[in-house]
């Protein structure tokens, strides 16, 4: 690949040349792309269908459940030649901004609160606080380089509800990830398998076509941000004033 800095492939709309392509088994590019609106339109399906039903945040969390059983199943229909080496305590990926959509911050919110305790609670605040700046016009993103605050004893706290974003990062070489995201910057070359990174990001759009189809905010924030304004103002006040077409990462203008 030609160019040589890296750049985040969570992130929308940031290139990825350096994440780069490998072919799998059954990769057939037309095929695979013309799959990925279906998803896309698929999810909004869903998300439009039981929002519409009971616009609850329950029901939004089992949305966000149903969107990432998905992921695994879509996922699971291709043959990954080499496997991804990604596992539950890798953790070199986990210092880079994560973007999630509404939907998601949500789900990761009622997470938090239900398997966190208040103490752990405290500290998060605290460690969102530090790790996150001011980037103009009242927002604020995560301070580069810097741990994810839900990365306890090298293990994702959240692992089980963690962002779509971070379920289609993969690497074929756990070294890759350690020399690049631990190094000093001149180490880029990860390779990793499109394809995951592409049904995430599906799924994401699917999510927000459908949260923005039925007259809600719907847009990409920070993880870090998304939980630290969930935090501090409340979960359920975010979230259900959100389904009621008020702004939910707007509210990081009042923190
Ligand atoms: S992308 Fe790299 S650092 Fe992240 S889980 Fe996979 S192998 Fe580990
Ligand atoms: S949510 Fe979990 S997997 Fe994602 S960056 Fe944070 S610690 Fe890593």
């Amino acid at each position: 690949m030609s160019d040589s800095s890296f750049r985040n492939p969570r992130g929308k709309g940031k290139k990825r040349n350096d994440w780069q392509d490998h072919e799998t088994v059954n990769f057939k590019k037309d095929r695979v792309e013309s799959d990925l609106e279906q998803l896309a339109h698929e999810c909004r399906e869903l998300t439009v269908d039981y929002l519409s039903r009971e616009s609850f945040s329950a029901t939004l969390c089992e949305v966000v459940g149903e969107a990432l059983d998905i992921f695994s199943s879509r996922c699971s229909g291709y043959h990954f030649d080499p496997e991804p080496a990604c596992r539950k305590g890798c953790y070199y990926c986990c210092c880079e901004q994560v973007d999630v959509t509404q939907a998601e911050a949500a789900y990761i919110g009622f997470k938090l609160l239900s398997s966190y305790t208040e103490s752990e609670i405290k500290d998060i605040m605290k460690e969102v606080d530090r790790t996150t700046v001011e980037v103009g016009n009242g927002r604020t993103a995560a301070v580069a380089k810097t741990p994810c605050v839900f990365l306890k004893n090298n293990i994702c706290g959240i692992y089980e509800a963690r962002p779509l974003a971070c379920r289609g990062r993969n690497s074929f070489d756990e070294i890759d990830c350690k020399l690049n995201f631990k190094g000093d910057g001149y180490y880029d070359s990860i390779q990793s398998h499109q394809i995951p990174m592409d049904i995430a990001e599906s799924i994401q759009e699917g999510l927000l076509r459908g949260t923005k189809n039925l007259g809600l905010e719907a847009g990409l924030l920070d993880l870090r941000t998304a939980v630290k304004i969930m935090l501090h103002i409340g979960v359920a006040e975010c979230v259900d004033a959100w389904l009621q077409g008020d702004f939910f990462f707007g509210k990081s203008r009042s923190l």
